[in-house]
């Protein structure tokens, strides 16, 4: 089994989890945006996990789950194991 895959964005190594195979790598991740360009930022909604999401330029929440890395539509979702986790969706 691998344990490390190429980011579906930028072709930089990512950790392999069995349950996330088209997850993006951390730096891609820090550049969600929703689908007109605006900068989010998913995070845990404390130590026992929940996701939630937020607008960086003012705050405000974001209620959804889809989300856009340099304009590839992605998911984000709590990490099985604590963290969020962003994947390229497939079309
Ligand atoms: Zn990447």
């Amino acid at each position: 089994m691998n344990e490390i895959h190429d980011c579906p964005i930028c072709s930089s190594e990512v950790k392999n989890w069995e349950r996330y195979p088209n997850q993006v790598c951390e730096r891609c991740q820090s550049k969600t945006a929703d689908a007109y360009g605006r900068r989010l930022r998913f995070s845990n909604i404390d130590l026992s996990g929940g996701l939630q999401a937020f607008y960086l330029d003012n705050g405000a929440q974001y209620s959804r789950q889809i989300c856009y890395i340099d304009g590839r539509k992605c998911f984000a979702g709590e990490h099985r194991f604590g963290g969020i986790v962003v994947e390229v969706v497939k079309n």
